[in-house]
């Protein structure tokens, strides 16, 4: 592996098969036009809330639920067509690492990806890594925090004329 500061490539073995179910909904998603939604999958509190408020997302009208692990990993399959010709993808990482986002600038246009940082809305959790530690309800209450307040920011930027806010304004609104 590289160095921190230099991307780096993983293989990624081929394969054939293609998920039954996955296969129907992602065309589904495509004759539907919805807006792909993707999460963190990472297994702490901070992923399980992003992977809450992602699936509370894909409820709203016009989003749907996309399984990212098709999407990287079996790239002919309509999961990752969904994603390829949606004109935005919405990406709730877990926390300030943007794991999910980092590898997914690898595969999609900048201005496609609208991607957000779970814990910067609800800043707490920071000490705690089994998700069974918080209530199911105070889970819930949380992701329901983060999913109002990135549809807040998806709102305010398609009233505004910066395309790439709500990309955690690292790369527009801030220059
Ligand atoms: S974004 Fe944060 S919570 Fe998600 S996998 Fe990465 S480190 Fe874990």
């Amino acid at each position: 592996m590289k160095d921190q500061n230099s991307n780096y490539k993983i293989k990624v073995e081929a394969t054939s098969n293609h998920c039954p179910i996955g296969e129907k909904v992602g065309n589904q998603m495509i004759d539907q036009k919805q807006i792909p939604v993707i999460s963190c999958e990472g297994s702490c509190i901070r992923g399980e809330i992003a992977r809450q408020a992602a699936n509370m997302m894909a409820k709203e009208d016009g989003y749907g639920r996309a399984c990212h692990g098709e999407i990287i990993s079996v790239p002919d399959s309509a999961m990752a067509k969904w994603a390829n010709q949606a004109e935005k993808i919405v990406v709730i990482d877990g926390c300030f690492l943007h794991c999910h986002g980092r590898i997914l600038k690898n595969l999609f246009r900048n201005d496609q990806l609208a991607i957000f940082d779970a814990l910067s809305y609800y800043k707490k959790y920071t000490d705690i890594m089994d998700s069974d530690d918080i209530p199911e309800q105070e889970r819930l209450e949380t992701a329901k925090t983060v999913l109002d307040k990135v549809l807040e920011e998806i709102q305010e930027t398609s009233q505004s004329s910066c395309t790439e806010r709500v990309e955690t304004c690292s790369s527009c609104c801030t220059g």
